[in-house]
């Protein structure tokens, strides 16, 4: 884990995000060892996928906090409005509490942000209605003045994160970024922690490797 985000961080990635939740005692050694490697600089962000309980989580959040943890997902199921709004009241400031990825339309966004459940919702175009749902996502997010992070598949999220002024940042998510390359050409390659959208391609600016995905054909 720390030789995967110290990769990361040599690419010039200033926010690496790791899997919590599986062992609570353990986590905490995890994520001490997690800052070590990477340095005072980089933003450490966590991902429990709903694992903790309420209470559990809090504690977390608050023995994150010496290891400069940022941002804290999902530290209970998205389901749980109630806890997350919780857990969001009392983890330390400095940890945002994010949620959303499962998000199918606008009235679970809408719930999540009545909610007060998050400090940053996550949306994914590849689950929420496609763009047409980003955007709803996105503008109920200026509405709240909530941020938008976009979950998974990064070369979606390039175009319609800076056409969407709620977006902060889109997950470039590891499994996702080796399929992306497998199949399309024209993926954006992160410069200096930035995606950047190519202007010289119409639309996405990817192209199917038509060959190279006969491959996955069923
Ligand atoms: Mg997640």
């Amino acid at each position: 884990m720390q030789k995967q985000l110290c990769g990361w961080v040599e690419q010039g990635i200033s926010r690496v995000k790791m899997k919590v939740g599986r062992d609570a005692k353990v986590d905490k050694r995890r994520v001490a060892a997690a800052r070590k490697s990477i340095g005072e600089e980089v933003d450490l962000f966590v991902d429990a996928n709903g694992a903790y309980s309420r209470k559990q989580a809090i504690a977390q959040a608050h023995a994150f906090e010496q290891f400069g943890v940022r941002w804290f997902e999902e530290p209970v199921s998205s389901d749980d409005l109630e806890g997350l709004r919780f857990i969001r009241n009392h983890a330390p400031a400095g940890i945002e509490i994010a949620a959303g990825e499962y998000g199918y339309d606008v009235d679970y966004f809408r719930r999540m942000l009545d909610a007060g459940a998050v400090d940053v919702l996550q949306a994914d175009a590849t689950r929420c209605c496609g763009f047409t749902g980003f955007l709803q996502a996105a503008t109920l997010c200026d509405a709240y003045h909530v941020p938008l992070s976009s979950h998974c598949a990064p070369a979606l999220h390039v175009h319609i994160g800076c056409a969407t002024p709620a977006t902060r940042h889109a997950e470039y998510f590891h499994d996702h970024t080796r399929i992306e390359r497998m199949i399309f050409d024209g993926v954006a390659e992160p410069g200096a922690g930035a995606l950047r959208a190519g202007l010289d391609q119409p639309g996405l600016g990817l192209i199917l490797k038509r060959a190279d995905a006969q491959n996955f054909a069923i």
